[in-house]
């Protein structure tokens, strides 16, 4: 089973990954928001896409940072 998920906000991308002309991000948001983090790391363009706490750090201080 093909299952993606958007690398920014995590949502999940049902069908064909040739639907999604953003891929491998939902939305054209969600790449802005990835691109901004190239441009600036410790700066935020848009914040968090989601309002779910459910990627939410145990230490608090950045929910979506990877390293
Ligand atoms: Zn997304």
């Amino acid at each position: 089973m093909n299952k993606v998920t958007c690398l920014i906000c995590g949502t999940a991308m049902p069908g064909d990954w040739t639907e999604y002309p953003d891929y491998p991000f939902c939305s054209k948001r969600c790449r802005m928001i990835d691109l901004g983090r190239w441009l600036g790391e410790s700066y935020r363009v848009a914040g968090p896409p989601s309002d779910d706490r459910s990627t939410a750090g145990e230490d608090g201080s950045s929910p979506d940072e990877s390293r």
